[in-house]
């Protein structure tokens, strides 16, 4: 993910934050791999557009229910735009919530949060096939259940 030779001591800082989680809390390993493959990328510059429809910049609000990411697109669209979409995924409020989160939040604080496990899935299904597309080849999130 780093080029040789060249500084990356936000990723580092990334990295270690995540060995010092995995290693002193009994925190959810498969979160834990989300929370820290989402924030990699949106260290690298892959940013989503999370705050208004990346086709017609319907702003998304606090009080929707469903959410609709389009992995093709590199954002959020609003309902009747993702109808058109087949790369959309379908997210929970709280799914929503947690992928913001992941993407704003201070770094200190990067892994202090829980979901209910069907969130948790959503959140799994929607980094493995992002962060996938990204990063142009595929990391099996499973080898990492030991
Ligand atoms: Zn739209």
């Amino acid at each position: 993910m780093t080029e040789e030779n060249i500084p990356a001591g936000d990723v580092l800082q990334l990295f270690l934050n995540t060995l010092y989680v995995i290693s002193e809390t009994d925190k959810d390993l498969d979160l834990i791999y989300c929370i820290f493959r989402i924030r990699l990328l949106a260290i690298l510059g892959f940013l989503p557009q999370v705050a208004k429809c990346v086709n017609c910049e319907t702003p998304m609000l606090e009080e929707m229910e469903k959410f609709y990411f389009s992995v093709k697109d590199d954002g959020v669209k609003c309902e009747p735009c993702s109808r058109l979409d087949k790369s959309v995924i379908e997210l929970s409020k709280t799914t929503f919530s947690a992928l913001i989160y992941i993407l704003s939040c201070d770094s200190k604080k990067l892994f202090s949060f829980e979901i209910p496990e069907r969130d948790l899935q959503e959140l799994k299904l929607l980094c493995k096939i992002y962060t996938n597309q990204k990063l142009d080849k595929e990391y099996d999130i499973q080898k990492f259940n030991i």
